[in-house]
């Protein structure tokens, strides 16, 4: 049996966009109202504050109408200016992508860029600031998802702050799977989004700005204004009795307002729990099937998607054509440079569940014996049970 290219695959196990919940799907069908009827007003300032207690900030959360690299971008061109010397910690694509964003604003840009398969080190960031005492800004992905990989933000961010510097950090793929929050990493600029670890499609960006962070940005004037790059515009956009600068994505703020309810009603500890031990039986299974983690550490290795490194030989593009056509799952190619060497298993708000870490493997190996690479699934499944059994 092989499933046809057109129809809809059984089980999505991407890093995003990844399936939404049910119950925000089911949100994202309330009635569209007016974005300046009262009952929209009161709503949206609901939500924010909703966010804002997930994010565990004092101020309110932010949102643009855009997915992530909406957010990420204009952070970038809010708080970076000629003056600046930015530091861009690049571990993997997205770390290093946001590095072209910077220079568009400044153009003294320094950059640590380790190999995508490892993590900045804490010291190789302090010696950096020592050596470039200059270094105004520095920004940092939390996740980079097109390796797997989690870089230590809360301990860049100690040396950020104590330098003196303003920190931007890119959360989009770590925010709601695991313990991250902005006050914990000293963010000045956090960003993430509801289509990944909150299970909501791709549309907005959610973001927290520190108090110095919104200094610095009013005290710029080439942060954009009446843009949809502003982020200065949309500041007090969360109270019922502000006016939005342009209209609010409003189906997508009520599949945003379920997600949280989902988010908090579970609860945080409870959800990070369930991307932690599925990732775990993941890499276990992977591991048994005789295959590696591209993650150079475990320790590193993200609860939120597992990258595998593709076996010798074998094309990854038609892995995952297999992977679709037999078994009905749909994995994540890598990016860029990441792209052809590894296979990206999700674990992300739905799919964050134990047993879709034996769906992967089974489709996972499935397709690589099919395209002539041994992989022992047997093996795969009962090491991947043995993590899920012994969790209590
Ligand atoms: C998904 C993601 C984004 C948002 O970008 P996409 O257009 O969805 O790829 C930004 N940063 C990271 C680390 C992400 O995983």
């Amino acid at each position: 049996m092989r499933y046809a290219d057109a129809a809809d695959p059984v089980i999505t196990l991407t890093a995003g966009p990844v399936n939404a919940y049910p119950d925000v799907l089911r949100s994202l069908g309330r009635t569209v109202l007016y974005d300046y009827d009262p009952a929209f007003q009161l709503h949206y300032e609901r939500v924010v504050e909703k966010a804002s207690k997930a994010l565990r900030i004092s101020g309110k959360a932010l949102i643009l109408h855009g997915e992530p690299v909406l957010g990420l971008e204009a952070a970038a061109a809010s708080i970076i200016t000629p003056e600046d010397t930015v530091l861009n910690l690049a571990s993997g694509v997205y770390g290093k992508g946001f590095g072209y964003w910077a220079k568009r604003y400044s153009p003294r840009l320094l950059e640590i860029e380790v190999s995508y398969n490892e993590a900045i080190e804490p010291a190789a960031d302090a010696a950096m600031l020592k050596q470039y005492p200059e270094i105004s800004i520095v920004s940092v992905c939390h996740h980079d998802t097109p390796s797997g990989t989690l870089n230590p933000i809360n301990e860049i961010g100690k040396l950020v702050r104590a330098h003196g510097a303003y920190l931007i950090v890119d959360a989009v793929s770590s925010f709601g799977g695991m313990n991250t929050h902005p006050d914990d990493c000293m963010a000045d600029i956090y960003v993430t989004g509801p289509n990944k670890c909150l299970g909501a499609p791709p549309a907005l960006t959610l973001m927290a700005v520190s108090d110095r962070g919104w200094a610095r940005m009013k005290a710029n004037p080439a942060a954009p204004r009446a843009s949809m790059l502003s982020i200065l515009d949309w500041e007090n956009a969360w109270s019922h009795k502000e006016a939005f600068p342009f209209t609010p994505s409003v189906a997508e703020i009520n599949g945003l307002d379920a997600a949280l309810d989902l988010y908090l009603g579970e609860g945080p500890e409870s959800v990070w729990a369930r991307h932690a031990l599925t990732a775990r039986a993941t890499r276990a299974g992977v591991k048994a099937m005789g295959l590696e983690i591209w993650a150079a550490s475990e320790n590193i290795a993200s609860p939120t998607a597992t990258a595998v490194r593709t076996p010798a030989g074998i094309d990854e593009a038609a892995l995952r054509r297999e992977a679709r056509a037999r078994y009905g799952v749909v994995f994540s190619a890598g990016r860029g440079e990441t792209l052809g060497k590894l296979t990206r298993i999700g674990h992300m708000g739905p799919t964050a569940q134990p047993i879709y870490a034996i769906a992967a493997l089974v489709a996972l190996g499935g397709a690589l014996n099919a395209l002539g690479h041994k992989a022992d699934i047997g093996k795969g499944i009962a090491a991947a049970n043995d993590v899920i059994a012994s969790d209590h």
